[in-house]
């Protein structure tokens, strides 16, 4: 059953998946929130767009070869 917090509780200790541990989170209106923790990996969205981005450039320059 999910956790309850008193309203004034801001962090709690939770596992996170990405941190693979027991780490600070956030707790928002007595929900846990974010991973807070400073050692938490960065999303890798931004990796992945760049990617994208340069995946794109490629079948440009390679569309002007043809
Ligand atoms: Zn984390």
């Amino acid at each position: 059953m999910p956790e309850h917090f008193t309203r004034n509780t801001l962090e709690c200790t939770a596992w996170c998946a990405k941190c693979q541990r027991d780490t600070q989170h956030r707790v928002d209106g007595g929900r846990r929130g974010p991973c807070i923790d400073p050692k938490h990996p960065v999303p890798e969205f931004s990796k992945a767009q760049m990617t994208r981005r340069e995946k794109l450039a490629e079948e440009k320059r390679n569309s002007r070869l043809f």
